[in-house]
């Protein structure tokens, strides 16, 4: 890519619908490893996950993170955190409201997110004690 380009992307980012949503929590079981998926969307294999630890008082959550890069749709939920279950963060290091002004843009947040996964930063290592 030539400096100074900007891409163009002309698709916006969607979240994906109620049927496709459900696709995914019905294979969203645990694993031990973290991998690109199947896309309910588009059906590329290019599905990525990324999780992230945020305290809602004294309830440890985990904000499960699912994003295609091919059709640019997203989901995203909280969940109360499994006891023994630990992943790696990249971003672990990022102040709460810095996250928060991350993810509130789409295209600032999966960008972010797909260059950690360029540099191998991502996808997580997931482990269950
Ligand atoms: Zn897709």
């Amino acid at each position: 890519m030539t400096s100074g380009t900007v891409p163009v992307h002309t698709t916006r980012w969607r979240g994906f619908s109620l049927p496709e949503l459900d696709e995914l929590l019905r294979r969203n079981r645990p694993s031990s490893t973290i991998e690109e998926l199947l896309c309910p969307h588009c059906g590329h294999h290019s599905l990525r996950t990324y999780l992230h630890g945020a305290d809602r008082g004294d309830i440890p959550m985990t904000l499960t993170h699912f994003w295609c890069p091919d059709c640019r749709h997203y989901a995203g939920w909280p969940a109360p955190r499994q006891q023994g279950f630990w992943f790696s963060d990249p971003l672990a290091e990022t102040s709460w409201s810095r996250f928060l002004s991350l993810s509130r843009s789409e295209d600032v947040f999966f960008e972010t997110l797909d260059e950690l996964w360029a540099n191998t930063e991502l996808p997580q290592q997931v482990q269950y004690h």
